[in-house]
């Protein structure tokens, strides 16, 4: 059966970007959502699945799949500024949040002497994501499992 919305679906996949492999299911162990609830997927992939079969292997790309780059997003700020448990190292990331209190996930970009440039964008802002599927097996998702929001039994959650 093809992957709809209320699909169980098993799957192996792959994120590439410039040729790169940068995240991927478990080398030799497939992975298994219910459709509408994949939040453990990559950005995209789970809309790349809909009307793919069991026994299809496909790639495709997605441009821009976590979002455009936006330079806006780079700020400076004075190292005094963070809190002092703050990780500051060039390449390193830290949690931090928006104004609405959403997580946003910030990467120190440049360091100067008491300064530090601090991107928001996510890591993959501006790429290509280039997505390797295979798809094993499709079923249809229980009642039961619909109103949980996820997958039970094998690959999933099991209730006792
Ligand atoms: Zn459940």
């Amino acid at each position: 059966m093809k992957i709809t919305s209320g699909s169980v679906v098993k799957l192996e996949w792959s994120l590439s970007i410039e040729g790169k492999i940068v995240e991927r299911s478990l080398v030799g162990e497939a992975q298994t959502i219910l459709m509408g609830q994949a939040k453990s997927l990559p950005a995209g992939l789970e809309g790349l699945l809909i009307g793919h079969d069991a026994g299809q292997e496909f790639t495709a790309t997605l441009e821009n799949g976590y979002g455009i780059y936006d330079p806006s997003k780079v700020h400076s700020a004075k190292k005094s500024d963070f809190p002092a448990s703050t990780n500051l190292e060039l390449g390193a990331s830290f949690y931090t949040q928006d104004e609405t209190g959403k997580p946003l996930v910030a990467r120190v970009v440049k360091l100067e002497q008491d300064n530090v440039t601090v991107d928001f964008n996510h890591p993959f802002a501006g790429k290509t994501l280039e997505y390797q599927i295979k798809v094993l097996h499709v079923r249809p998702a229980e009642k039961n499992e619909l109103e949980h929001g996820h997958v039970h039994g094998e690959g999933g959650v099991q209730h006792h």
